[in-house]
């Protein structure tokens, strides 16, 4: 249960809360290597690390090869469970720039929403849990269980570095739960838990032919092309049922459970209308004979996310091209193991070699997928605190994306992590005119506020004790 004063207290501070994520959200602390990104990363670390302090926090700094991560402590209060907060402060780049109503980094509120790029992901959501930790410090008596920060600059490129930071850092890391915000309700109005995250194998596909382009009149019909081998091999990486060819691809898939496809069915899902929100007539992806929320959620994919090679200029250039690459993600699901998939990969690569060509992968990334406890206490508590906070009871879900640190949190400190989204599925994560609706930033912060109070619970203090 909320107290009211804890209620009473965020109603009363919006004004000065939203001023507080604007000037968060004005730091364009940028994931890639544009120019002044490094330092827009410093200048967020520092701005939580000061915020968090400033609520009584014992907050650092801390370097890492690459960009810094804050690490924050609330004053221990023994005998008490401790929570931890995970979120990230980087944000994707923001072009097309044209596209934007508003500045990325200006943030501006329209139609209930602040816009500008991080409002969803993750900047907002993670602010709510600091105007929770506000709200039980200055009007709830102290906080009501230990909390600890974990935010990290580096989650939008897959977390690189972060499993050996955090197997460096596993006192100061341990808890007894663990919450990320960093995901989003099914649909407007249908408060989400998700408990499953796709893993992911990146690699980019290279087929080298002559040692450089040449003419394609008088050498066509002797010298094999890259660009055909490389389409070919493209091609053939799916059979006439959608489904992946890899070798062993399905080998360690976890089946769904009949329980999970009846609550899956029962949920508000209207696959003509999700096709006609991409723009597309139909739903033609994945394997054939699936209903569309397995094949985004429990089934593992495979996508051609762009092709490089040849002559791509205006006009033509008659040539046959001396190299041609190809940039492939794999979605992998609960108990696939990227490391196997990447053998696979391996051995296909080898049974497509052409005559003439030679034909190479590297691998960009990779990371596990998670399979979270439906039934633990955190996750009874967050579909509590979310119940309280948005009046609905959350629905449990999937998504078909990865947060890299959740599957690390599992393995290396077996805890499982429970993901309370508060973004929706409209706010444009990644897209021009990001946005985060205020209503959310408000009954998130509630949300969170009633999580702690929820894990304080004494009965739940002694089970995790
Ligand atoms: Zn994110």
């Amino acid at each position: 249960m909320l107290p009211q004063p804890i209620r009473d207290y965020l109603l009363a501070r919006r004004e000065e809360h939203l001023a507080a994520l604007k000037e968060f959200l004005s730091i364009p602390s940028l994931v890639n290597d544009a120019p002044g990104s490094a330092a827009a990363a410093r200048q967020a670390s520092d701005w939580l690390a000061g915020r968090l302090a400033s609520l009584g926090l014992d907050s650092a700094v801390l370097e890492t090869p690459g960009r810094p991560v804050v690490l924050a402590l609330s004053r221990p209060i023994p005998g008490r469970p401790t929570l931890m907060i995970y979120g990230h402060y980087d944000v994707q780049p923001s072009e097309p720039l044209e596209r934007w109503t508003s500045p990325p980094f200006r943030p501006q509120v329209r139609d209930g929403c602040v816009y500008a790029r991080g409002a969803c992901d993750d900047k907002g959501q993670l602010f709510a849990h600091l105007m929770a930790v506000e709200a039980w410090q200055r009007a709830g008596g102290g906080l009501p269980l230990n909390v600890k920060f974990f935010i990290e600059g580096q989650e939008e490129i897959g977390s690189p570095g972060m499993e050996s930071f955090m197997a460096d850092h596993k006192d100061e890391l341990a808890a007894d739960a663990v919450v990320i915000s960093d995901s989003e309700f099914f649909a407007d109005g249908v408060p989400s838990i998700t408990y499953a995250l796709r893993g992911l194998v990146l690699v980019e596909l290279t087929v080298t032919g002559p040692a450089h382009d040449v003419h394609s009149g008088i050498h066509g019909g002797a010298v094999s092309n890259p660009v055909n081998v490389l389409a070919e091999m493209i091609a053939g990486l799916h059979d006439a049922d959608g489904r992946v060819t890899i070798p062993g691809f399905y080998d360690d898939v976890l089946n769904l459970s009949d329980q999970e496809r009846r609550e899956w069915q029962a949920l508000p899902f209207d696959p003509a209308a999700y096709a006609a929100s991409l723009g597309v007539a139909e739903l033609g992806g994945g394997e054939r004979g699936l209903a569309a929320l397995e094949r985004r959620w429990s089934r593992p994919t495979l996508d051609c996310n762009g092709i490089i090679g040849g002559y791509t200029g205006p006009g033509g250039k008659t040539i046959i091209p001396s190299r041609a690459s190809a940039k492939v993600s794999m979605r992998l699901v609960a108990n696939q193991n990227p490391d196997k998939v990447i053998e696979g990969i391996a051995s296909y690569v080898r049974q497509h070699q052409r005559p003439g060509t030679v034909a190479e992968f590297a691998v960009l990334s990779k990371s596990r997928p998670v399979l979270l406890d439906r039934h633990s206490f955190a996750m009874a508590s967050a579909a509590a605190a979310m119940e309280e906070a948005f009046g609905r009871r959350p629905v449990m879900i999937r998504c078909g994306a990865s947060v890299p640190v959740t599957e690390i949190f599992q393995r290396i400190f077996g805890m499982d992590a429970v993901l309370m989204g508060l973004g929706l599925p409209d706010d444009n994560p990644h897209a021009p005119n990001e946005r985060f609706r205020l209503e959310h930033l408000w009954r998130g912060s509630e949300a969170s506020a009633a999580l702690m109070g929820n894990l304080s619970a004494e009965k739940v203090a002694s089970r995790l004790a």
